[in-house]
């Protein structure tokens, strides 16, 4: 079955000169992509790597990721990819927990990986910018795989206990691939752009392989920064581009010289990955001209789950229908499922499952019981089949019996023009159980009170849902993808 690699060499042999990757003023043809692959495989080859065998690539958005992803897809080998920020505690417990034989780290931040490795005596390959990790006899063409082979192994952070390693194969990956092509109508003429992490399924599994799939150009920014985005999605006259919530935010609050001609090109941008508040798909649209589609979808699902398509018309507030071949359920917690418009687990099946847990039989079979996805969150339908993600289960916050869902009391937040950013999160309280507290960057110059937020909070929602405690900060805790982290929120450490 054709993976990644396969893409690559099929786009370099029928357009060689065709762009397939642009980052830092550069551009890599689809051809020169091929080649750096073909080296780096051998390179892997030569390194004793087989079908098979893991490999941990650690490395920010750059062109010489993709160059090594698609090399250990091209010699059938598991990419396992982490974050560039992990500590070499980490890397030591994945790379034992997955038995890698070989690591790859990016120069820049090769040193926790580096540690990692010498530990267990594992070799090391730097990764430098344009050249291949060691020396080898270039492959001729990607092995053959079987659907069913693992082909990505993402380790995910996990609120207990220690992080799983999701087992993703082929097939998998080229179902969300070609689903991401299709639902964003990608062309070869299309110039796609993203900052997120490609380390990450969301920049890796939807936005690298979707885009080499469709053979459209691809814009990497690594970090992302608001004003760089914009000029890159400027300069590039990008047409497509994806990220997270917090990222469209940033680029509303963006201090550069820009104008409407600017963007002239561009036609749409996919979010996912956290909530999308109505506000900021409004704001977008009037400022750039460019509607924002919501789609959901978790590590486990390769990324994928549900999209709001342009040809069945989004609806703000929902992440869109199930994909065309998969299914969403609703289901309370004795797993009966559930009509539409009630509020329970969201569950998903499909082509885009994970295989498992990586040798965690248990995890696996609790989390995927009789092939459905258990994903954790809370959502509901609508009588046409459109998810609405209502939050996380973990995230509800129980007020003296009361349900309140922070995203809804989020979503009143961001409305607020002089609130940027704000998290919902659950205090405790001896009365209450828990107290909804609020926690909230504010525009440069703003003087917002604590009375004035709850005022305009109570005009909006029920009495119970407004926040009681507030907080305001100069920022909020991200993950590595930018979505806020809310677990990283210790509410007696804010200063009051
Ligand atoms: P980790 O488990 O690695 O700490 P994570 O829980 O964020 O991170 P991911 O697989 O990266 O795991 O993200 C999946 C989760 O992201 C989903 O379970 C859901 O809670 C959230 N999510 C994704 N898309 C959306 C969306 N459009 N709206 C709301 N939440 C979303």
């Amino acid at each position: 079955m054709p993976n990644a690699a396969d893409a690559v060499w099929r786009h370099a042999g029928a357009r060689p000169d065709a762009v397939a990757l642009r980052a830092h003023g550069h551009t890599w043809t689809f051809a020169a992509l091929r080649e750096h692959a073909t080296a780096q495989a051998g390179a892997l080859h030569a390194e004793g790597v087989r079908p098979g065998d893991r490999v941990l690539l650690v490395a920010p958005t750059v062109p010489e990721f993709v160059v090594v992803s698609t090399a250990v897809h091209a010699v059938g080998a598991v990419l396992i990819t982490l974050n560039t920020m992990a500590t070499p505690a980490e890397v030591g417990y994945v790379l034992d927990d997955s038995g890698a034989r070989l690591v790859i780290a990016w120069h820049a931040c090769a040193d926790a990986a580096g540690k990692a490795a010498a530990e267990r005596g594992l070799p090391l390959l730097p990764l430098r910018p344009g050249a291949p990790v060691s020396e080898g006899e270039p492959i001729a063409a990607p092995v053959e795989r079987r659907a069913d082979d693992t082909a990505l192994l993402l380790y995910t952070s996990g609120t207990t206990g220690r992080p799983k390693g999701v087992e993703l194969t082929v097939a998998n990956l080229a179902f969300t691939a070609e689903a991401f092509r299709r639902q964003l109508s990608l062309t070869p003429d299309d110039r796609f752009a993203t900052g997120l992490p490609l380390f990450h399924i969301f920049g890796q599994a939807v936005c690298l392989n979707g885009t080499l799939t469709a053979g459209c150009s691809l814009s990497l920014l690594s970090p992302f920064e608001p004003n760089a985005m914009l000029r890159m999605v400027r300069d590039d006259r990008v047409t497509v581009m994806a990220g997270v919530p917090t990222m469209w935010n940033a680029m509303l609050h963006a201090d550069g010289d820009f104008d409407a001609e600017d963007f002239a090109a561009l036609r749409l941008a996919g979010s996912g990955g956290a909530s999308l508040p109505a506000e900021v798909i409004r704001e977008f649209q009037e400022r750039f001209g460019c509607t924002i589609l919501e789609g959901y979808g978790l590590t486990e699902s390769t990324g994928a789950g549900s999209f709001n398509s342009p040809d069945r018309g989004p609806r703000t507030g929902s992440v869109g229908p199930a994909l065309p071949g998969t299914a969403v359920e609703i289901r309370d917690p004795a797993g009966e499922v559930l009509p539409p418009g009630q509020v329970g687990e969201v569950y998903l099946a499909g082509p885009h499952l994970m295989k498992g847990y990586w040798n965690r039989p248990e995890a696996t079979a609790a989390d995927l019981p009789g092939g459905w996805l258990k994903t954790g969150d809370l959502g509901r339908l609508d009588e046409d089949g459109f998810l609405y993600i209502v939050d996380r289960l973990k995230d509800l916050v129980i007020r003296g019996g009361y349900n309140v869902y922070p995203r809804e009391v989020e979503e009143v937040l961001y409305g607020h023009p002089d609130i940027v950013e704000a998290a919902v999160i659950g205090v405790p309280d001896p009365h209450y159980g828990e107290e909804v507290a609020a926690v909230v960057t504010l525009r440069p110059g703003a003087t917002l009170t604590t009375e004035e937020l709850r005022a305009w909070t109570k005009e909006r929602l029920s009495a119970y849902k407004v926040p009681h405690l507030v907080r305001f900060v100069d920022a909020l805790p991200k993950g590595s993808t930018g979505k806020i982290l809310k677990r990283a929120l210790d509410w007696d450490a804010i200063p009051g």
